[in-house]
């Protein structure tokens, strides 16, 4: 008998000597309370605030949402019990597809067990299914769109990230008769930085291209309903797919596609991504269900987001700490080296209760590691200070290069 763990040991040691094997930090949340958490360690707890989360808005705490996971627990218990084909369709998940599909102005919306998943079925399903598709695809789309694609085994032509030229030259190399579909997102996670996206519609356009849009990051964030950068641009009905997550601003779980009624019922009924697979239970449902809703009416959190963002931009700039500029919420503070990012994080997190995990390679190209900070309305101003006069100490302390004022 061989020994297979000798295999799986040698390929962890590769990422234990390029300093990027990933630790998982186990945290308890305390609800009422984010972006505190209790951090549990061998030694002991110890109090963190959380700097990297992707509950942007706190959601996840809000007591609308709470009840409404709770009400729908005590009505229909803990999961939705099949497929949704066979049983598991619920009142709470119609309900949801209509809503979302009202807050992207589009006919239908269909919900998956997450937004890793919707964008792998629906990309997979329309590459595979529709005869001769070429999916024109940013270089820095997000690892589901990647293997969405690859699953389909259609024609695929990667075009230079958020570059208009490169993707018009290869749309007008492409044989003019080929159906096919650009796929991109609006706001990227890991720079910040967001797609051309009017220019982007102008010229699917002219090649006759449907267009699909990972809105992941910036619904429930953007737009005067939430409805993302789509809907602030005004570019909703340009877009074909529409495609986002219940579990980033949305604060719960689950992911989802809107877009016409026809395209929504062909991935209904062709995606093995959505068909042989239990829906997601009720109470998810219906908690992303209510945070939506509060999202579309409310102001508050966005505005003070913002004011937030800008707060952490300011502090970091009077200290010369050098972060990516961009024109969205996430503040990728840039190292450039993962072992020093590693060790910078750890001594955020031991020595000053700061939990900012490092961003290391394949996540990001190798040296341009970097801490990746997501302000929320919930951070304090003390908060904020206390960020940014340990990351001073820490740039002193391993001589990192500063920004000159
Ligand atoms: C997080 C993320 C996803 C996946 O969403 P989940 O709901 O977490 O599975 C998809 N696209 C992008 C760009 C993401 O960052």
């Amino acid at each position: 008998m061989r020994d297979f763990d000798t295999i799986f040991k040698s390929e962890l040691d590769k990422l234990h000597s390029e300093g990027r094997y990933r630790v998982f930090a186990e945290l308890v949340r305390h609800c009422g309370r984010f972006p505190r958490a209790k951090r549990l360690t061998a030694g002991g707890e110890q109090d963190v605030t959380v700097w990297c989360s992707n509950d942007y808005l706190g959601m996840g705490q809000h007591p609308k949402v709470i009840e409404a996971m709770k009400d729908a627990i005590d009505h229909c218990g803990a999961g939705a019990g099949g497929t949704r084909n066979i049983s598991g369709t619920n009142y709470c998940h119609v309900l949801l597809e209509e809503e979302l599909a009202d807050l992207h102005g589009k006919e239908a919306a269909l919900i998956f067990t997450s937004g890793y998943v919707s964008n792998w079925a629906a990309l997979g399903t329309l590459g595979a299914r529709i005869p001769g598709l070429i999916i024109f695809s940013d270089a820095l789309n997000h690892a589901s769109m990647i293997e969405g694609i690859r699953y389909a085994k259609c024609d695929r032509v990667i075009w230079k990230h958020n570059d208009v030229a490169d993707l018009e030259a290869k749309l007008s190399a492409a044989d003019p008769k080929a159906p096919k579909l650009i796929a991109f997102e609006s706001v990227y996670s890991m720079d910040g930085d967001i797609a051309p996206m009017k220019e982007i519609c102008d010229l699917a356009d002219k090649y006759g291209a449907m267009t699909y849009l990972d809105e992941v990051h910036a619904v429930g964030m953007y737009g005067p309903r939430g409805g993302g950068i789509a809907e602030r641009e005004g570019l909703m009905d340009r877009i074909t797919v529409i495609e986002g997550t219940l579990a980033k601003a949305f604060g719960v779980m689950g992911g989802y596609i809107a877009a016409s009624a026809a395209l929504c019922d062909f991935i209904r009924s062709f995606a093995s991504g959505f068909i042989f697979t239990t829906a997601l239970p009720p109470a998810l449902a219906a908690g992303s269900l209510e945070s939506i809703r509060h999202l579309k009416a409310s102001q508050i959190e966005r505005v003070r987001h913002r004011e937030r963002v800008r707060k952490v931009r300011s502090l970091l700039d009077q200290r010369g700490i050098p972060h990516m500029p961009n024109p969205s919420h996430i503040v990728p503070v840039m190292v450039g080296d993962a072992a020093k990012c590693k060790w910078i994080s750890d001594l955020l997190l031991d020595d000053f209760g700061i939990y900012l995990q490092p961003i290391n390679y394949p996540t990001v190209p190798k040296k341009t590691e970097r801490l990746r900070i997501t302000p929320t309305p919930l951070h304090s101003d003390a908060d904020i200070e206390h960020l940014a006069e340990a990351l001073h100490s820490l740039w002193s302390h391993c001589a990192l290069a500063r920004n000159v004022a």
